[in-house]
Formats: structure tokens, sequence, C-alpha cells
């Protein structure tokens, strides 16, 4: 199954904010929209970094809430990791592992398309698993 498809059931609605936002701003979008992470795009949906519930955790760890102040610019990660969306799930579970991270966002001609979250890949598998026990099932029933 490709990341298309993925896309196509759970939507494209991708939570964004500038750079110029503040590490405040994106703590209020994450808990509004109860994700985990949110994508910073320019103005054209371009990628220029990634800021996830984790990142607030260690940033507010090391130095304190005044940092909720700052904007996203200097505090997000810029070197993010994407995939296409003709790419598979289990291309998508590999870059996860090898990353350490739970999200990657789809990217098509430059632009912002979608994210996959480490939900939607584990949602994905254990459909498959049923969907495979449940043919093994059948075929053990026909005999
Ligand atoms: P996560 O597991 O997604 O909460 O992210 C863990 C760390 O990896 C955080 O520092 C994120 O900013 C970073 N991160 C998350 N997703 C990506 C990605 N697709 N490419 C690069 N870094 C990422």
């Amino acid at each position: 199954m490709s990341v298309t498809v993925i896309l196509s059931r759970k939507g494209n609605d991708i939570v964004t904010l500038s750079p110029d936002a503040t590490l405040g701003d994106a703590v209020a979008s994450l808990a509004r929209n109860r994700i985990g992470a949110i994508v910073v795009t320019d103005a054209n949906m371009g990628v220029e970094g990634i800021i996830s519930e984790r990142d607030v955790v260690r940033l507010i760890g090391e130095r304190g809430v005044d940092v909720l102040s700052e904007p996203l610019a200097g505090l997000m990660t810029k070197a993010v990791v994407t995939c296409a969306p003709d790419e598979t799930v289990p291309q998508i579970m590999e870059r996860m592992t090898r990353g350490r991270f739970r999200h990657v966002p789809v990217v098509s001609g430059g632009k912002l398309v979608g994210i996959i979250s480490i939900g939607d890949v584990v949602k994905y598998r254990v459909e498959e698993m049923e969907r495979e026990s449940a043919q093994l099932r059948d075929y053990i029933m026909s005999a």
C-alpha cells in the first residue's frame, strides 16, 4: 500500500506554522489539534522544518519556559526527512526506525501534501495482519 492510500483515508489536513511563529504557538496548536508534531512551512508550503512534542519537552527542560516566546526558526529540526506519495508503508517504517522519529511529511512537487505518523503506520500494519489471518483462516477452512 502506498502513502497516497493512507492519505486518502485520513485526509490531507495538515497543521502547519511559519518559522516566525513561537514555540508557545506550536504548543497551543499541538494541544488544540491533538497531534504530536507540526510541520514548519514557507508561504508556498515548502518544508522548512518540523517541531514535535519531544522537542518541546527537551527545550523547556534545557532552557526553561522562556523558550516558549522564541521563534520556531531557531528551535525546529531543519534537516527534515520526507517521503513521496508513491512510496510504500514499509519504506516509511524503515525511515522512521532508522531516524528514530514518528512523523514523516509527504512532499510532492516541492510542496507539503500530507503527514504520516507512526499511529497511521501501526493502524495500517494491524489491518494488514488481520486481513492476512482472515485469508489464512478461509484457506484452511476451504482445504
Ligand atoms: P518525533 O518522534 O516525531 O516526536 O520526533 C523526535 C525528534 O525527531 C524531534 O527532534 C523532531 O523534531 C525530529 N523529527 C520528527 N520528525 C522528523 C522528520 N521527518 N525528519 C527529521 N527529524 C524529525
